[in-house]
């Protein structure tokens, strides 16, 4: 017997009809003898349904009040599928986060979690009853409600199996797992059987879409093991099958395994470049640039300060295109002039493509075969970045699929 949470994304709990489904799996796992704590999102759609109302009274709404909105898609959610188990003949009860209670700050909208009280859950699931708990939200320190951000049931359900210190957290969503690439943009791309939680992390701030990336945090931090799989299957599949299906996040690298140098291809399309040109290479250079950017909480990814000529240097650096008109502002209306730059120039079509693998710690030669296959291909390398465990390229945008196509062949990730 063990203690198990399951999460369910929106899509699996779009309808009435999903949620019963949701219910006879949550069952078919209880009847099996584990104590379930289930942790829904919103139903798919809601949660921008609800924000939408918010906006068309103002376009930018009171934090706290958007909190207070958006929450309530999952209080639908967890009433429902309580109801849903107990009409499968299970005793459940529901909980929104505050009644648990989960203890959050006061950054409203994107909130993080604090601590969470195990106590009351612990004890219905001592009583033999199957615990429903609302994704995407807790209290604050004042009593008021906040919520994790988008997509943050998933940190939620990992939270949750981290305080109650669960054996396994099962996220269920509308994918069948983790894959070495999107699907979508290489056919050949394969479902991970196990991928470590370093490599998650990494393609998760890469730009794959399949968990939060908090919640991978969490994972890694709380060592819980988590699993990505599929509710769209049958959901009186034989438990057996379904406790091996899916992507197992792992803590360490599996020394019996033959594994792949290379687990997978990350990319991120809506990037853009600003170069700060013909600066005096002197101290503070780097602060008086990118400080009023940073002010403007604008996040600044890959960064690169040339080797000065004459006593000037060049200064790159990309941020979310979404940031780009912002960026370039302060840059051009405040900088520019006070770090005298010669000029500010950008780009906001590029994208950044990334090779992601722990294999990479003990091989080399990973760089010059990414460059290599590039170069074939004739995309031109803007900008490079590294950590231990991936490689990050700055391309054209238009080149984004010609690039992932390739590198995904040239590492053999089609092969298994
Ligand atoms: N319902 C929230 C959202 O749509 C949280 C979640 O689904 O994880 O972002
Ligand atoms: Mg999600």
């Amino acid at each position: 017997m063990a203690l198990i949470v399951h999460k369910y994304g929106g899509t699996s709990m779009g309808s009435v009809e999903r949620i019963k489904n949701v219910a006879k799996r949550v069952a078919k796992w209880h009847k099996a003898g584990h104590k379930m704590v289930v942790v829904p999102s919103a139903m798919s759609g809601e949660t921008n349904r609800l924000l939408g109302l918010a906006r068309e009274i103002t376009a930018h709404p009171d934090p706290r009040e958007l909190d207070m909105i958006a929450s309530t898609g999952e209080q639908v959610s967890v009433g429902l599928l309580a109801i849903a188990l107990q009409a499968e003949g299970l005793e459940a009860v529901s909980y929104a986060g505050w009644q648990v209670p989960i203890k959050t700050d006061s950054a409203f909208t994107k909130a993080r979690i604090n601590d969470i009280d195990g106590t009351r859950v612990l004890a219905d699931l001592d009583a033999g009853k199957v615990v429903v708990v609302t994704g995407f939200q807790g209290v604050d320190p004042d009593g008021h409600i906040a919520t994790l951000g988008r997509g943050g049931s998933d940190t939620s359900a990992v939270a949750i199996a981290a305080a109650l210190k669960a054996d396994e957290c099962l996220i269920y969503t509308d994918v069948d797992g983790v894959y070495t690439t999107d699907p979508r943009v290489v056919e050949e791309a394969r479902r991970l059987d196990r991928v470590t939680f370093e490599e998650m992390l990494e393609m998760a701030s890469l730009g794959s879409k399949v968990l939060q990336i908090r919640s991978v945090e969490f994972a890694g931090k709380y060592q819980v093991k988590t699993r990505v799989l599929s509710s769209l299957t049958d959901p009186l599949i034989p438990l057996e099958t379904e406790m091996r299906s899916g992507t197992l996040i792992t803590f360490e690298e599996d020394e019996t395994m033959e594994k792949a140098v290379i687990s997978g291809i990350a990319f991120q399309r809506d990037e853009a470049r600003i170069a700060v040109m013909g600066v005096p290479d002197k101290p503070g250079i780097a602060y008086q640039i990118l400080g009023p950017v940073a002010d403007a909480n604008i996040d600044i990814d890959m960064i690169i300060q040339n080797t000065s000529v004459d006593g000037k240097t060049d200064f790159t650096f990309t941020v979310g295109r979404g940031d780009y008109a912002h960026a370039m502002e302060i840059l051009t209306s405040k900088v520019q002039a006070h770090v005298k730059a010669e000029q500010v120039r950008g780009d906001p079509k590029v994208s950044k493509v990334s090779v992601v693998g722990v294999g990479m710690r003990s091989h080399v030669g990973i760089a010059s075969t990414m460059f290599r296959t590039l170069a074939e291909e004739g995309i031109n390398i803007q900008m490079i970045s590294t950590s231990e465990i991936k490689i990050s390229v700055l391309i054209d945008e238009k080149y984004t699929e010609l690039a992932v196509r390739a590198l995904h062949k040239v590492f053999e990730l089609d092969r298994g």
